[in-house]
């Protein structure tokens, strides 16, 4: 898979005073108000469409959050993507995120490391969440990689038991 190569452009989010008429209450509120940041998400690639590998074609942009294991909250603008064959739509998600998830990939992957990270911030629930979303991941993830190797006739070398570590059954041979 070619790398996915993605340019994080940087600009402040700009929230501007309404037009009615404010109370001093609300306007200091706004006022105090974090700036978050935008960053708008834009690959460098064509990338096929995943079900039928035809054109995708840009119809526009959705705010997605992105979590870092510090706690810090920012917001991508990943572009919507639509088939021009089948007519799915697609985001455009840049690798440092794992689709469904708030967290970036650094995080998920810390935590399911061994030894697990303890310097993220997140709480004990989302902790237990993400191990069991990995559990029942990684069956998947290997049935797919079989069928690839199979599919395209790919000679698997050696089948790595100690990187599943009791997440799934380990590959037969
Ligand atoms: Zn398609």
């Amino acid at each position: 898979m070619p790398p996915f190569n993605v340019v994080l452009r940087k600009q402040h989010h700009k929230r501007h005073l309404q037009k009615t008429t404010c109370s001093l209450y609300q306007t200091l509120r706004w006022m105090r108000r974090k700036v978050s940041l935008v960053f708008f998400v834009r690959s460098a690639e064509i990338v096929p469409c995943p079900c039928c590998g035809k054109l995708l074609i840009v119809i526009g942009s959705r705010p997605r959050v992105w979590y870092q294991s510090s706690g810090r909250r920012s917001i991508l603008i990943i572009r919507r993507l639509r088939c021009e064959s089948c007519f799915k739509i697609h985001h455009e998600l840049p690798d440092l995120l794992v689709p469904y998830k708030r967290y970036d990939a650094e995080s998920i992957e810390g935590v399911l490391n061994e030894p697990p990270r303890r310097d993220i911030a997140v709480d004990e629930s989302t902790l237990l969440r993400w191990k069991l979303w990995f559990a029942a991941w990684v069956v998947y993830a290997q049935g797919c990689l079989q069928m690839i190797s199979i599919r395209y006739n790919l000679p698997v070398t050696t089948v790595s038991n100690t990187a599943l570590n009791g997440w799934g059954e380990p590959a037969p041979n």
